[in-house]
């Protein structure tokens, strides 16, 4: 272990709502890893892309319903605060600036954003400022779609747990995370036809979004 500051991690994502899907595999690969601090990052969706349904402070309200007395999450409002969307890079960069070179740092992501990362905004420098732990999502394939994706993945697969908290970045983390079967498209599309979301996000969020008539028609 470092016996510089914990492993800290971020979960970037619309959240539009925030979801089992999220949280489930989340909590799974705080306590595999030895996480104890994840923070949650809402983004903001570029005008050119579809925006989401609720509006930014909906999602925060949401994503702060859904993680109410559990001290492994925490939220960071700092994309939703800027006049225009900012690219995962540069948000990782300013946190990288701000703790410093030593602080090991981890990003959180989705087997299908794996799959899409080479279409992300200066992909490869992902890595010069953070880990990358990668949860298992059902339906997506563990085949990354051009060689330069898996070459570059099979080049920095984490050898164990202990290195990603050694290491301040540079390092990827297939997890060992349980498939959980929801998205929020699936949620939104279950919400339209006014039928039952019970088992796929927390009863707390589901009363925000029948209180505010969200998801409906
Ligand atoms: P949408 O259906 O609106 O595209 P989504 O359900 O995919 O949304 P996002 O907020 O876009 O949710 O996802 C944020 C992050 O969470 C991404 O890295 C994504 O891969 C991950 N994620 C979302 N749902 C799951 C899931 N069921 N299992 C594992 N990871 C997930």
């Amino acid at each position: 272990m470092s016996d510089t500051s914990p492993l800290h991690a971020l979960l970037g994502g619309t959240f539009d709502p925030i979801h089992f899907g999220h949280l489930r595999p989340v909590e799974a690969l705080a306590s595999q890893v030895g996480l104890q601090q994840v923070t949650l990052l809402p983004n903001n969706v570029p005008p050119h892309r579809p925006q989401p349904e609720a509006s930014p402070a909906q999602r925060v309200e949401m994503v702060k319903l859904a993680v109410t007395g559990q001290p492994l999450f925490n939220l960071d409002q700092r994309e939703l605060q800027r006049q225009t969307p900012s690219y995962t890079i540069e948000t990782l960069e300013d946190l990288r600036e701000e703790r410093g070179e030593q602080q090991p740092l981890a990003f959180i992501i989705g087997q299908d954003s794996l799959l899409s990362l080479h279409k992300w905004h200066r992909w490869q420098a992902l890595l010069d400022v953070c880990h990358l732990l990668v949860c298992k999502r059902p339906g997506y394939s563990a085949q990354m779609e051009t060689a330069a994706l898996q070459r570059w993945l099979d080049t920095h697969l984490a050898a164990d747990i202990s290195s990603l908290h050694r290491q301040p970045a540079g390092l990827i983390w297939l997890a060992d995370t349980p498939q959980v079967e929801v998205s929020a498209t699936e949620i939104r599309r279950r919400l339209h036809l006014g039928l039952s979301c019970e088992d796929l996000l927390p009863a707390a969020v589901i009363a925000y979004i029948n209180q505010h008539g969200l998801y409906r028609g």
